[in-house]
């Protein structure tokens, strides 16, 4: 016997058949003989939906209303899928978050989890049922309901399955797997064996959105061992966990994301000191800035270009000109039409020309780089968005065979 935490993500619940199926899955691990619990997601695109009915009501809706409305997607799956187990003859319960134990802080819409008080699940647990957790939510110290950000529920699994030390947590998804690229765009894309937490880490905070990479932090802290599977074909998934078999490859995966915009402020006086005030004054109101690019000194004056979230950029701007005698610098201007081409692997450190090849692909397919940054075991360019679909197959075909 075993304890089993298994996810449900919003298309394997979306409709009544979904919501049957998955049931089979939890109710044939329970027959087996297995402690489990699911935690599941709003059905299909009910968070889209809550979040649009919302926007008809308010420009700017409260966030602790917010997340009072969001939460009841996650509810209202939890409550149906344990219906459907019940149907299939084995006991179940469903749980809101704060039932469950989730303890956040008061972060409305980006919650953390501050603590797991597993003690009703376990009492649910003792008593045989199967227990059907609604995710991404939990409440915070005013009791009041939070949401843990978008794709959150997969961290609610994983620290659900750190705090009962279950022996595996099952992210069942609309994949067979983590791939060496988004399988719905490249149709070349491998499907991986195994991937290393490291690797995973890096994939999912660069585009790869088949785990939130929240998810896979707390999986290493706490050295969950995590399986990506997929609820509808029953083919065997791809492991997560602490060291790996490498397959031979040297590159694990390519991603793309889309979702931040490039800022340049122009004729920055070069003093010293200067980059470090306006990125201090970005990072004091919390906006994190990733690639920075200087241009070569000329009349005294250089231009910083960096990219942030693209929801980021009202609050940048509005900083930004706040502080413009400051900081000295002449304009601002705004490129969206940017994006990042990133390829991930551990097998990188070892191996020198990995860039060039990368750089060498992307010539051959008349794409140019904007920008580019390196870490151990990443490299990513900035490329024009329209161009990024072509970039990411180019890279692709490059390092995977
Ligand atoms: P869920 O609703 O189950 O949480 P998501 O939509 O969040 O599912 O994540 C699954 C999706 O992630 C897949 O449909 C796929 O298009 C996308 N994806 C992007 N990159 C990858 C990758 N490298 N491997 C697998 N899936 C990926
Ligand atoms: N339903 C939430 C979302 O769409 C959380 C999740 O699916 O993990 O973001
Ligand atoms: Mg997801």
């Amino acid at each position: 016997m075993a304890l089993v935490v298994m996810k449900f993500g919003g298309s394997s619940v979306a409709n009544r058949e979904r919501i049957q199926n998955v049931a089979g899955i939890i109710c044939s691990s329970a027959r087996e003989g297995n402690e489990v619990v699911a935690v599941v997601s709003a059905q299909g695109d009910t968070t889209d939906e809550l979040i649009a009915k919302a926007g008809e009501i308010s420009l700017k809706p409260s966030k602790r209303e917010m997340d009072m409305l969001l939460a009841t997607g996650e509810q209202a799956s939890a409550a149906l899928v344990a219906m459907a187990v019940d149907a299939l003859g084995v006991r179940s319960v469903a749980l809101t978050g704060w039932q469950a134990g989730f303890n956040t802080n008061a972060t409305h819409g980006s919650a953390r989890i501050k603590h797991l008080d597993t003690e009703r699940l376990r009492a649910e647990l003792d008593r045989n049922n199967v227990v059907i957790v609604a995710g991404f939510q939990g409440v915070d110290p005013a009791e009041d309901i939070t949401t843990l950000g978008r794709g959150g529920s997969d961290t609610s699994a994983v620290a659900l399955a750190a705090a009962l030390k279950a022996e595996v947590c099952k992210i069942y998804t609309d994949v067979d797997g983590v791939y060496t690229a988004d399988p719905r765009k490249i149709k070349k894309a491998r499907k991986l064996e195994e991937i290393s937490f490291d690797e995973m880490l890096e994939m999912s905070q660069l585009g790869a959105q088949v785990l939130l990479s929240r998810s896979v932090e707390l999986a290493k802290k706490y050295n969950v061992q995590v399986e990506v599977l997929s609820s509808l074909t029953g083919n065997p998934g791809t492991i997560v966990k602490e060291a790996v078999n490498v397959e031979g490859m040297l590159i694990r995966g390519v991603t793309k994301d889309t979702s931040f915009v490039s800022i340049s402020v122009i004729s920055v006086p070069d003093r010293t000191g200067i980059a470090y005030k306006l990125f201090s004054v970005l990072g004091s109101k919390g906006i994190s800035v990733d690639v920075i690019l200087q241009s070569v000194e000329r009349d005294e004056t250089r231009d910083i270009s960096f990219t942030i979230a693209e929801s980021e950029l009202e609050r940048a701007l509005a900083l930004l000109q706040e502080h413009k005698d400051s900081i000295g610098f002449r304009e601002l201007t705004v490129d969206k039409d940017v994006a990042k081409v990133s390829i991930i692997g551990s097998g990188m450190i070892s191996n020198a020309g990995v860039a060039s090849r990368m750089f060498g692909a992307l010539s051959d397919a008349g794409i140019s780089i904007r920008m580019i940054t390196t870490s151990e075991i990443q490299i990513s360019v900035i490329v024009d968005r329209k161009e990024v679909d072509r970039a990411v197959e180019a890279v692709h075909d490059e390092f995977i065979k």
